[in-house]
């Protein structure tokens, strides 16, 4: 694996798009500037790493397209050693922009293949996530809640109760919601018991799946 001066500039090319699509934070900008995308992908994709789109990965799942991760990312409002929870690690480059972002990162995902295989891999690139769980993310991780932050990078038929449950007051939860395409939505804790919604918009994703396989 090598992150030519090639590559390089395809990446400073893919921060500007993210730009002009609307993205301001700068530290999410910042993260996707150095996170070498073409590692999290197959060597056949390795071309297209650095355009702005969702590819194939192992196991039927895909990488986010990098518009998605950069907006989830910036509705997260990640600050330095905050608790965060990501449903869905997939290939982990979204776990590592977490934690470019300076979170504690706990990522769930149900896909034994892909668990094992990302583990490995971002040990290899020297991301530390918290905890990496093979698990049902429906279920959230009760034993390390609260969370300041929970993003969900698979489309979610409803918004599962332990994932709010599981959140801070002031902490926030990013989740597309709904069949093909999703709405994304932010819910931010108020309260014990009340939650403030908010729509951003349609997104797609594939679906977040019951049960771990
Ligand atoms: N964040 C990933 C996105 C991968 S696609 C990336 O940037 O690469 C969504 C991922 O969510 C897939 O890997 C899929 O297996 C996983 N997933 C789907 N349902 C899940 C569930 N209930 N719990 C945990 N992971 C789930």
């Amino acid at each position: 694996m090598k992150d030519t001066t090639r590559h390089q500039g395809k990446r400073r090319q893919l921060v500007q798009i993210l730009k002009d699509k609307g993205i301001t934070n700068s530290l999410v900008l910042k993260a996707i500037g150095k996170i070498p995308r073409h590692f999290f992908m197959d060597s056949s994709f390795e071309h297209h790493a650095y355009q702005d789109k969702a590819f194939p990965i192992a196991a039927d799942q895909t990488i986010s397209q990098p518009y998605t991760v950069a907006f989830q990312s910036e509705l997260l409002e990640i600050e330095k050693g905050h608790n965060v929870l990501e449903i869905g690690t997939g290939s982990g480059y979204q776990t590592a922009v977490l934690c470019e972002l300076g979170g504690k990162v706990y990522s769930i995902e149900r896909q034994q293949e892909l668990y094992k295989k990302t583990k490995l891999f971002l040990t290899k690139l020297g991301y530390r996530p918290r905890y990496l769980s093979f698990g049902d993310g429906y279920k959230g991780l009760p034993e390390y809640a609260p969370f300041d932050s929970i993003i969900v990078t698979a489309g979610a038929p409803y918004v599962p109760k332990p994932l709010l449950a599981q959140l801070k007051i002031g902490g926030k939860l990013v989740i597309p919601v709904g069949d093909d395409p999703q709405i994304m939505h932010r819910y931010i804790r108020t309260s014990a018991t009340s939650f403030e919604k908010k729509e951003y918009g349609e997104f797609r994703f594939v679906p977040l799946l019951e049960d771990k396989n």
